[in-house]
């Protein structure tokens, strides 16, 4: 029976388990199955050295893991090194960890507009901001400029994966990505938080927020009321579930399904893990 998962701190909320047993399912693949792994940071390397001895063939990794996953494997591809986070892990014969990170192309997949040549503008400068840079810049996009709360993070993103600091964003640009947790939480208003108003957002065409909830978040309301194309968070979600779903069973995702469990209640596996 193989098996799969996802390794994360807290991660009981992850819609990853559904959506990857309805791919499963929809293509016949009735013997694999995919487990929620709820593992604090002092236990992620003991548990994953683990894992491939009790019949797992790969795993996802999410927050606060995806550095500590790079860190421990045998070999990478050069985006999860560029990015310097992985959040794929696939367990091969004889023992040795591959790391992937899905993120960056999911990002790309998900895209409504061509990235070749585009100008667009990264909010945040955190973990999935670094893959989101990384993806843009290699498939082609002409300016990628990033604003952080923090200055100096996103300076040394910039220094390290490319892309242009600003302290306030330009009026127009192809697409605007939110890679910030501000929207996470319902009351939470991202025109305070960010240097964004919500007129200000006919701007641009496109916007991609990487957060998701239980429904839309004010920000691709907004924008969505402004005549922008909106790509949401589970979305991305699914688009990166299906790179990782694709490297593991060799198998095209079926897309329409993953998309479809992904958008469904999540299956609340509510193990010792801290409250989020
Ligand atoms: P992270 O590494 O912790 O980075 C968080 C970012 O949010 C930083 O840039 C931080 O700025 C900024 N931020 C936090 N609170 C803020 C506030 N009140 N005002 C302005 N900026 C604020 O997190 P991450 O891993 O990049 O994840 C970011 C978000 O993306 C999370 O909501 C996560 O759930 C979501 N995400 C979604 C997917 C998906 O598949 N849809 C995948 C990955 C992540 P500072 O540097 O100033 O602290």
């Amino acid at each position: 029976m193989p098996i799969c998962g996802v390794l994360g701190w807290p991660v009981r909320h992850s819609r990853s388990p559904a959506m990857h047993e309805a791919g499963y399912a929809a293509l016949g693949l009735s013997d694999w199955r995919y487990q929620l792994l709820p593992v604090p940071p002092e236990l992620f390397e003991e548990t994953v050295r683990a894992l491939p001895g009790s019949g797992f063939v790969g795993a996802n990794v999410t927050i606060p893991h995806k550095e500590a996953a790079l860190a421990l494997a045998d070999e990478a591809t050069d985006s999860a090194r560029a990015i310097g986070a992985a959040n794929t892990l696939t367990f091969l014969p004889g023992g040795r960890i591959h790391a992937d990170n899905t993120d960056a192309p999911g990002l790309i997949d998900a895209l409504p507009v061509a990235p070749e040549a585009a100008t667009a503008v990264v909010l945040g400068a955190g973990g999935s901001a670094r893959a989101v840079v990384w993806a843009l810049l290699d498939a082609g996009a002409a300016d990628v400029q990033v604003w952080n709360r923090t200055r100096e993070r996103a300076e040394r993103l910039c220094a390290e994966i490319g892309g242009r600091v600003v302290d306030a964003l330009p009026e127009q640009a192809d697409l605007l990505v939110n890679t910030t947790s501000v929207g996470l939480q319902p009351d939470e208003d991202p025109f305070k938080a960010l240097p964004l108003s919500a007129d200000a957002l006919s701007g641009y065409p496109c916007l991609v927020d990487l957060v998701y909830g239980s429904g839309p978040t004010v920000l691709t309301s907004a924008a969505q009321a402004a005549g922008a194309t909106v790509v949401d968070g589970l979305e991305i979600l699914v688009r990166q579930g299906a790179r990782s779903f694709e490297r593991w069973t060799g198998r095209a995702a079926p897309l329409e399904v993953l998309r479809t469990a992904a958008r469904g209640e999540p299956a609340g596996d509510a193990a010792a893990e801290p409250a989020t």
